[in-house]
């Protein structure tokens, strides 16, 4: 009864962006797991790797061995990830990993505080959770929270009402603002930022934004650093989301999309700044998993060598285009934002308010077509596309027919 559902389908086995049930049916699934499976459900490649490493080395404690796909890992993450990030600690979930780079941020700098920005989601434990702001139901009756934590505006000029240059401008200068009035900036270890918003709406930021955060960091030697769990992995075109942005952050967070399902998830930084940290100060039974990291290396091989990486940019490309025409055709659709295949709609009644019951009767209308979509944002409004990487143009239009339809229906 804890968990919320949004659907109460019966799954026997999933094959690329395709789910089936045990009664036979099958759903195109356009949630990959809320954005974890990005090579689709089961690639063979990862389904091999795994499968050979539960034959040779299931579990090699991180604190007693090294393993061979976790040296690998590193090697695949070392060439995708900007040099300076040189020294990786892994553990299971993005929460965990979270948990990791703020422990970590208040080690190396020796500071207290955190800088989040409004509408981001970081996880569920009482660290994580503290970071998160995106709905009051993670808070709900589990107060008190961490404290030293300070939450500034995220750039969403259609929330906002304003243009990309005002939001950003009055975005910066608020949180200027908030190292001035409320966390001296001697006491701010870190930002954490979501390079694109996930579960707070799919909110793509003003394309100046993070430079001017990254500014203000370096101006006072604040870590930055992004929480790529859900934006990550090709997921917006682009192996992480803060390249599109021109940014070099401090610490990346990844989890979700790196390892196609199997539990895993990390940060990676820059060696220096993880000396700071007192040796057995991270740990945790399970992080680094041989099996989870073994289907590590052979999603990011995937990712790849069969252009995934590409195919988001050029799916997402013409996902945006539909759904713009969509949007002049449903007036029920207020805004259609995103960037590759993280795309959200958001859906505003006449008088502009956010409509959750449309974007909900929109995506109860899709279900019964058997197409998998997911709403998001703090007021349940926007539908987010997170569909796997490996959808080809046949399937993009099966799923686009059946929401233009379902729009229908619901318009009707
Ligand atoms: N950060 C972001 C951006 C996320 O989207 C999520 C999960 N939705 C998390 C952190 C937490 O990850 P997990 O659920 O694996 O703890």
């Amino acid at each position: 009864p804890i968990l919320s559902r949004f659907t109460q389908i019966e799954v026997d086995h999933g094959e690329g962006p395709y789910l089936y049930t045990t009664d036979g049916r099958r759903y195109l699934d356009f949630s990959t797991g809320i954005g974890v499976t990005n090579t689709g459900h089961c690639h063979p490649r990862v389904v091999a790797a795994a499968q050979a490493q539960v034959g040779k080395l299931i579990h090699g404690q991180a604190n007693v061995v090294y393993h061979k796909p976790v040296l690998q890992l590193i090697e695949e993450l070392q060439r995708i990830l900007p040099p300076h990030l040189d020294s990786f600690f892994f553990t299971n979930s993005g929460a965990e990993a979270i948990e990791a780079a703020l422990k970590l941020s208040r080690h190396a700098t020796g500071r207290t505080n955190t800088v989040v920005f409004q509408g981001g989601y970081h996880g569920r434990t009482i660290g994580s959770v503290s970071l998160t702001t995106s709905n009051p139901i993670y808070h709900y009756r589990y107060q008190p929270l961490m404290p030293g934590v300070y939450v500034a505006p995220f750039p969403n000029a259609y929330y906002y009402g304003w243009s990309e240059d005002e939001t950003e401008s009055f975005c910066l200068k608020q949180l200027r603002h908030l190292l001035a009035s409320q966390t001296a900036p001697e006491e701010t270890a870190a930002m954490f930022i979501e390079p694109v918003l996930g579960e707070g709406g799919y909110v793509v930021p003003t394309p100046g934004f993070l430079a001017g955060v990254q500014e203000i960091c370096n101006e006072h030697s604040i870590l930055l650093i992004v929480d790529e769990v859900q934006s990550g992995f090709g997921r917006t075109g682009k192996w992480f989301a803060y390249q599109h942005f021109g940014v070099e952050p401090d610490i990346i967070v990844m989890a979700k999309g790196l390892a196609s399902g199997f539990p895993l998830s990390g940060i990676a930084a820059r060696s220096e700044l993880m000396q700071h940290s007192p040796v057995g100060s991270q740990g945790g039974t399970y992080g680094g998993n041989a099996v989870s990291c073994a289907a590590a290396v052979a999603t990011l091989q995937v990712l790849e060598e069969e252009g995934l990486i590409e195919n988001s940019a050029r799916m997402g490309a013409k996902l945006m285009e539909r759904l713009k025409a969509l949007q002049d055709q449903y007036p029920a659709i207020g805004n259609v934002r995103g960037l590759g295949l993280m795309v959200g709609v958001e859906f505003t009644s006449a008088a502009g308010d956010p409509d959750a019951a449309a974007a909900k009767a929109v995506i109860k209308e899709c279900l019964d077509r058997k197409l998998i979509l997911l709403s998001c944002g703090t007021y349940g409004n926007v539908i987010r596309w997170i569909a796997p990487l490996v959808i080809s143009d046949s399937h993009l239009d099966e799923a686009l027919d059946i929401f233009a339809d379902a729009l229908e229906a619901v318009a009707a």
